[in-house]
């Protein structure tokens, strides 16, 4: 059962992988025997000496992911480096917060084109190579906003509800060619993503009461579904939305 599971010899691209969400991911990924090309804007060098000490192979790539510009450099250097990718996490994004009335267009611009756009660019550069292999795991990091509305983040509601859509339009293009495409769709995780969340009396406890779980998520949460995701125990699951949030959407 175990070998279901087994990363051994895969290579994995994160971004975003420096803290996080990302970091989280990246770590189980190793923990499961995955080489690690850790992408992002900040050098992941704790994540990478964390991936390191687990006896796998790690390498920083730097990236600036707000623009589609990054993309093919990345994908380039770190094929260079490793030879190939078996599993992509597309985990980097960003969020800002005003009032919809209030939004500008500089902040709508700024999380769609990481969130959304790169995210899109990436999936077909690595997708090529995927499908010209004929095999590979794509995992997309969505949100709780993939299925719900939120409040005062609509550039972060629209990015992440794309993702979704995003996400099954490449399961039905590419299932039939070895690629899976899925997401993971994390509830309440502590993180500097939900910094301002965590720090703001009221909404804390509005957001903890609402957690069936009885408290927020840590980073390393994630790190069990990214595993069976980007793993052959999961070959038959395809443009799926795995949430993975304490039980929130079930409230
Ligand atoms: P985080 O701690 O703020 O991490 C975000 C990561 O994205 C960081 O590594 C960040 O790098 C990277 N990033 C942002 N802009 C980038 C850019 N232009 N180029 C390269 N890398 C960039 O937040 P997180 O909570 O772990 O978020 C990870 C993912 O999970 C995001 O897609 C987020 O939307 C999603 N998510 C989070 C939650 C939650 O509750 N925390 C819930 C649902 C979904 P820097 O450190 O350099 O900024």
């Amino acid at each position: 059962m175990a070998g279901l599971f087994d990363l051994t010899g895969k290579v994995a691209l994160v971004t975003g992988a420096n803290t996080g969400i990302g970091q989280g991911i990246a770590v189980a990924l190793a923990e499961a025997g995955a080489d690690i090309a850790a992408a992002g804007r900040s050098a992941a060098d704790e994540t990478v000496g964390k991936v390191r000490g687990l006896g796998r192979r790690a390498e920083n790539f730097s990236a600036d992911l707000s623009s589609v510009g990054a993309v093919q450099p990345l994908v380039d250097a770190v094929l260079a480096e490793y030879g190939r990718i078996d599993i992509l996490v597309n985990n980097a994004g960003i969020i800002r917060r005003a009032d919809a009335v209030d939004f500008t267009e500089e902040d709508w611009d700024a999380v769609m084109d990481t969130n959304l756009k790169t995210l899109f660019f990436l999936c077909q550069s690595v997708g090529r190579h995927m499908i010209a292999r004929g095999s590979g795991k794509i995992v997309n990091i969505a949100s709780m906003l993939t299925f719900q509305g939120g409040i005062r983040v609509p550039s972060y509601t629209a990015s992440k509800s794309g993702v979704g859509g995003l996400t099954k339009l490449l399961a039905n293009e590419w299932a039939a060619k070895g690629v899976q495409v899925n997401a993971i769709a994390p509830g309440y995780i502590a993180t500097n993503n939900t910094a301002a969340l965590q720090g703001d009396e009221t909404r804390n406890r509005q957001i903890m009461e609402r957690i069936p779980a009885g408290r927020w998520g840590d980073p390393s949460d994630i790190g069990g579904a990214a595993v069976f995701l980007a793993s052959s125990a999961s070959d038959y699951v395809q443009g799926h939305i795995l949430a993975v949030d304490g039980g929130w959407l079930a409230r």
